[in-house]
C-alpha cells in the first residue's frame, strides 16, 4: 500500500509538458494552512525556495491587507499582494493601495440591515475594522432574509455572498481573477506565465484567469473539478513536491 502511494506520488505530473511558471499565485486559508488554521511550515519553506530561485510568489486572499502584509513580510516575499478577494491590490513600495471598491456603502447597508432584520449585528466580524473594499457579517446571520432585504434596498447593486467565515456585502465585480488582472497588468506579467494554488470557490476566478491551476488535497469538490491538477497531499503538504517539480523544470532537469 505504502509502496503504491510512493509510486503514485513519484509519477505525479504537476506541470504541463515543457512549461515552467515564472510566477506562482497562492491562496492562504485552507491552502497553506490546515483544518485548524495553522500555517504549514512545509509550505513556508517551499515558498522561500521559489523566491530564492527568482520565482515571485503572489498572495491572493480574502484576508485584509494588514493580515496579508504580516504574512508577506515574514515569508520574505517580493510580489504585490491581492487582498479582500481582489478588492485591494498593494505592494509596500507603492505609495497607496489600489482600492477597487469602497467599503463605505457595504457598511451603510449593514447598518440598515441591522435595523430591518432582528438580530443582525452591523459590526460584523472582527477584521471589518481593517476592511477597505467590502463589509462582512457573521456567517450564521439569516442569509435568505439578508439577500431579500438587500434586493429591495438602495444597495441592490451589492452582492451578498456567504463563504465559510462570513457573509460578504460587496460590489459584484470583485474577484481574485479581476484583482489579479490588474496586478499582472501593472507588473507587466502575462497570465500565461503563472501557476496558482487554491482550495475554495473564491479561487475559481483565479483558476480561470491564470494558465495552470492546482487544487490542494482537501479542496472543495467543485474546486478539484475545475483544477488542472489535484494534489494527492492535503493543504500545505502539496508544496514540497510541487515546488520540487517547478524547480527541476526551471533547471531543465525534468521533461
Ligand atoms: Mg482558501
Amino acid at each position: 500500500m505504502f509502496l503504491i502511494f510512493i509510486r503514485l506520488a513519484h509519477h505525479m505530473q504537476w506541470l504541463p509538458e515543457g512549461w515552467c511558471p515564472s510566477v506562482v499565485v497562492i491562496d492562504i486559508d485552507g491552502t497553506i494552512t490546515d483544518g485548524k488554521k495553522h500555517l504549514s511550515t512545509d509550505a513556508v519553506q517551499s515558498l522561500r525556495r521559489l523566491e530564492e530561485a527568482g520565482i515571485p510568489v503572489v498572495l491572493a486572499t480574502g484576508n485584509v491587507r494588514p493580515v496579508t502584509y504580516g504574512l508577506w513580510r515574514f515569508l520574505g516575499l517580493s510580489a504585490p499582494m491581492c487582498c479582500e478577494n481582489g478588492g485591494v491590490i498593494w505592494h509596500p513600495s507603492w505609495e497607496a493601495p489600489v482600492l477597487r471598491a469602497k467599503a463605505d456603502e457595504a457598511k451603510e447597508a449593514a447598518v440598515w440591515l441591522a435595523k430591518h432584520i432582528v438580530g443582525v449585528d452591523a459590526q460584523g466580524i472582527a477584521t471589518n475594522r481593517w476592511r477597505e473594499s467590502e463589509w462582512c457579517l457573521f456567517p450564521d446571520e439569516p442569509l435568505e432574509a439578508i439577500i431579500e432585504a438587500v434586493k429591495e434596498s438602495q444597495w441592490s447593486h451589492l452582492s451578498v455572498v456567504r463563504t465559510g467565515f462570513a457573509i460578504h456585502l460587496m460590489e459584484p465585480h470583485l474577484s481574485k481573477g479581476e484583482g489579479l488582472r490588474y496586478l499582472f497588468e501593472r507588473m507587466g506579467w502575462s497570465p500565461d506565465e503563472a501557476l496558482c494554488v487554491g482550495d475554495a470557490p473564491n479561487d475559481l476566478p483565479m483558476f480561470d484567469f491564470l494558465r495552470w491551476s492546482v487544487a490542494v488535497g482537501g479542496a472543495f469538490p467543485a474546486v478539484q473539478e475545475a483544477a488542472d491538477v489535484v494534489s494527492p497531499h492535503p493543504h500545505g503538504a502539496t508544496f514540497p513536491p510541487l515546488v520540487d517539480a517547478i524547480l527541476a523544470r526551471k533547471k531543465g532537469d525534468a521533461p
